[in-house]
């Protein structure tokens, strides 16, 4: 007997799963802080289920991308934030259980030590109450630390990040009683970086050039055959680059080659012109 006749309904697709939501979305924050008639227990530990998992997933998402400091401190205030949310709801759903308190008061900072245990004890409370913790997704960052904070921190990173690849920077500076403006660069690279490798061998357009595992940098001139040794360069000396672009520097508003924009202090970008560097804002470059 055939087991898949015609008549046989077309298996079911699966649902999809539904959207992940915010805590407070899944679960409506019930407490009236005060005005009103006392809330149920049971429905201020389901938010506040909700509310921890809403932080812990997030911790994942904010991990550190650098060693600086204001980057950790303000990740050690989600992680803070996080712990003690997770820290209340595990006491406010033990009390709601039955647990007396004494009891729950030392349990809970033991199985919070141990994150993993934490977190499992978290979602059978939200299995028991009937909370699908599953369904929530991580709270911003700004949940711990507010919206212009975030704000002002992603503006940093951004800044740091554009520093980090364009060393280069354009000040221009307005002289005492209006009698003009003077530009200058300046280069912010380590001793390691390209621009800081200083040659003498007098060539003016360079091809091929390499780092050694030494640190070296070298290079050939242009049009020579790959045959010829090539020019060693010494690093962590005077920026090169900027030795062009400064060497007149009533020259520097002239070499640049962006579109029209408030002349300000900022990163750029050098584009080797055949004579000289053109300069053109990094946060505007298109290239
Ligand atoms: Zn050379
Ligand atoms: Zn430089």
């Amino acid at each position: 007997m055939s087991t898949d006749s015609p008549t046989d309904p077309a298996p079911a697709a699966p649902e999809p799963a539904p959207e992940p939501v915010l805590a407070h979305e899944l679960v409506p924050d019930p407490v009236d802080y005060g005005s009103g008639p006392a809330t149920p227990l049971a429905d201020v530990v389901r938010y506040r289920l909700a509310r921890a998992q809403g932080f812990a997933v997030g911790m994942d998402e904010f991990c550190p991308t650098g060693d600086d400091d204001v980057e950790h401190n303000v990740w050690g205030a989600y992680v803070r934030s996080a712990v003690s949310e997770l820290h209340l709801a595990l006491l406010l759903a033990e009390l709601q259980a039955g647990t007396p308190l004494e009891v729950a008061a030392t349990r809970v900072p033991r199985y919070i030590e141990d994150g993993g245990a934490a977190m499992e004890w978290l979602w059978e409370h939200g299995q028991r109450l009937g909370v699908d913790l599953d369904r929530v997704r991580a709270y911003p960052l700004a949940a711990a630390i507010g919206r212009d904070a975030e704000d002002s921190l992603v503006e940093y990173r951004r800044a740091r990040e554009l520093a980090a690849k364009h060393p280069h920077r354009i000040v221009p500076t307005l002289e005492e009683d209006g009698r003009g403006v003077t530009w200058e660069a300046f280069c912010d690279a380590g001793p390691e970086a390209w621009c800081r490798a200083t040659f003498d061998c007098g060539c003016e357009s360079v091809v091929a050039v390499e780092r050694d595992e030494q640190g070296r940098w070298s290079h050939r001139t242009a049009g020579a055959p790959d045959d010829e040794p090539k020019h060693v360069m010494e690093p962590g000396g005077r920026c090169h680059q900027l030795d062009f672009l400064n060497a007149d520097q009533s020259l520097l508003p002239e070499a640049y080659t962006g579109g029209s924009t408030p002349a300000r202090a900022g990163r750029i970008v050098l584009t080797w012109e055949g004579e000289d560097y053109s300069w053109d804002y990094a946060d505007e470059a298109t290239s």
